[in-house]
């Protein structure tokens, strides 16, 4: 079809221009003898403006009629700065009607009041709004630029089965029955774990994969069923290679994105000092305000509640703020106490504040001077600044300051606005935790991490001490990526397995091919899997997941648009012979 250009990319530059444009109508206003029409694109919206000549052809013309405009490229008398065409209007000359719509269900423009389960409900509609459509594109572009990166550093995109045996990244499958094999099912990747790990082993050296994954997880607001990962394995790497990668990479979606020079290389900090300083292993570094342990500043505290904590082998933690004691009131300071007290099960939060030189708050009266004294120094405590104080178990402590110093860091404004990207790598992750549920210890990151060379003779010993080669990305208090350099060594592997509590027959059973392939010259590797969708959101600043899946599903894994899932006919169940049991009578 005749088109000369895209509707939103008309600039002034253009006046006098005669142009042929396509798109669908978003607004259109009548004032008698001027019709205006904003026509819209996927590059952008332009004004059309019908006279005398053209009203007539116009005059049926409804919200989302798409039609086909031949006219003029002129200024407008007044600007719409608002607009990226805003200078500019066209003068139709000659328009064609080449579609109709009925009436939308959908308010289709960024600002959208429509709830979002009505447009999930007509997505084809929604992702017809400019900031949806954007995001699209940004999307489709971090892809581009990480296919062409990773390809110029000599990796090969290869496609791993999306029907496949079960992997186990710790959440649950999501089964596919099968057919031929009745009784058996297919598992959908929950990542391509053991494919990456294999093609190593297959000589591939440089593998990645924009991959989708699989995860039935239970419900949580920031997930999706299924996801995408900008999946890399790499042979005879270390740490170092491996961020190399994905610094570059980092570095270069930045800048072709944003145009945003990145640091050449990002901080580091092992597990448990991020723990210690930030109280979470995904901080955000845009602001300071880390926790401090002065618990050696009661080690003879007559004051009973520090004294427990410190002789049971807690901790007590601190975090200060500078010029913010007189911002939160007695009441202010019993939100933050329920905040952790229910969030965290923390006994309780108690406070300091610094006025004249003198300290007062919850904990001034029991304190005596010298340790009063001391708490100033260790925090370099000035007038008006506020020091939240909890002693209890050092877990407790670590992530009730840690979820505190975020809170408080939004209630005060401390993350400066606009673009900044703190980028954090944490390293040495536990290579176990140990699940209540199961009562036994299992795979933080997946089992085949390599544990800390210095650590492995504590795999039995002492497996909650172990250190692994696991490490995150973190960027801005979101966890971007997480990977490992692998184990490559089959006896290190079986004792890995042996370690979390499954027998060689079991781990025969259920990876017996990946054991069998580890004897044939397994290289050292390692790898990672970023969360597209995670950076898609930084780059785009939504903090909703949907915005950047084109069709995603609700809060609570329910596709409203297609109304999956949904029941099947009883003659595919037959030829699967499956029977569907009443759940709720079992
Ligand atoms: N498969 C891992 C994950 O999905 C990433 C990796 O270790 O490469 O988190």
């Amino acid at each position: 079809m005749e088109r000369t250009c895209g509707n939103g990319t008309l600039r002034a530059a253009d006046a006098g221009r005669k142009v042929t444009l396509i798109g669908w109508t978003a607004k259109r206003r009548n004032l008698g003898s001027l019709v205006f029409i904003d026509l819209r694109d996927r590059s952008g919206i332009v004004q059309v403006t019908c006279d005398e000549n053209t009203a007539e052809q116009v005059k049926d013309v409804r919200n989302e009629y798409i039609l086909q405009v031949t006219g003029t490229v002129q200024m407008r008398k007044d600007a719409n700065p608002k607009m990226a065409t805003g200078e500019i209007e066209v003068l139709a000359e000659n328009v064609k009607i080449i579609n109709r719509a009925e009436t939308v269900p959908i308010n289709i423009s960024d600002s959208t009041d429509t709830n979002e389960d009505t447009r999930l409900k007509y997505r084809y509609l929604d992702l017809r709004r400019p900031v949806l459509q954007n995001n699209m594109i940004l999307r489709h572009k971090v892809c581009m630029i990480a296919r062409n990166v990773l390809d110029g550093e000599g990796f090969v995109e290869v496609e791993t089965p999306i029907l496949a045996r079960s992997t186990p990244e710790g959440a649950r499958d999501y089964l596919v029955p099968s057919r031929i094999y009745n009784g058996k099912f297919w598992a959908l990747p929950q990542s391509p774990q053991i494919y990456k790990q294999l093609l190593m082993i297959a000589g591939m050296e440089k593998y990645f994969q924009i991959a989708r994954c699989f995860r039935d997880e239970d419900l949580r607001a920031d997930r999706q069923p299924e996801f995408t990962q900008i999946d890399i394995e790499m042979s005879f790497a270390d740490e170092d290679t491996i961020f190399g990668v994905v610094e570059n990479l980092m570095k270069e979606i930045f800048r072709g994105i944003r145009g945003y020079k990145l640091e050449d290389h990002f901080l580091r900090i092992p597990y448990e000092e991020c723990m210690a300083r930030f109280g979470t292993d995904k901080p955000d570094l845009r602001f300071g305000n880390e926790i401090e342990d002065i618990t050696d500043l009661f080690a003879d505290t007559e004051f009973q509640v520090f004294r427990a904590a410190a002789d049971q082998g807690g901790e007590i933690g601190a975090l200060k703020f500078s010029n913010t004691a007189d911002k939160y009131s007695r009441k202010g300071l019993d939100k933050l106490q329920d905040f952790v007290k229910h969030g965290f099960k923390c006994k309780a939060l108690a406070y300091l504040k610094m006025d004249k030189g003198v300290l007062s708050g919850s904990v001034a009266k029991p304190l005596s001077e010298e340790e009063k004294a001391a708490v100033i120094e260790r925090l370099s405590m000035q007038d008006n600044d506020l020091v939240l104080l909890i002693a209890d178990k050092k877990s407790i402590v670590r992530q009730a300051l840690g979820a505190l110093r975020v809170r408080i860091a939004h209630e005060q404004n401390l993350i400066p606005a606009g673009e900044n990207y703190r980028f954090l790598w944490v390293t040495d992750f536990p290579m176990f935790e140990y699940s209540e549920e199961e009562n036994r210890w299992v795979a933080s990151h997946h089992p085949f991490t390599a544990p800390k060379e210095e650590d492995i003779d504590k795999l039995f010993s002492d497996p909650g001490n172990v250190s692994s080669r696991a490490y995150d990305l973190v960027l801005n208090g979101y966890e971007l990526l997480s990977g490992s350099i692998r184990i490559h060594d089959q006896d290190l592997q079986e004792k890995v397995f042996e370690a979390i509590g499954l027998t060689m027959e079991q781990a025969k059973e259920r990876f017996g091919f990946f054991l069998e392939a580890f004897r044939y010259g397994t290289p050292p590797h390692g790898g990672v899997g970023i969360g597209l969708e995670r950076l898609i959101m930084v780059l785009a600043g939504t903090e909703n997941i949907r915005d950047v899946v084109a069709f995603p599903t609700t809060n609570s894994s329910l596709d409203l648009m297609s109304d999956a899932p949904n029941f099947v006919d009883q003659q595919q169940l037959d030829v699967l012979g499956i029977e569907i049991a009443d759940k709720d009578k079992q």
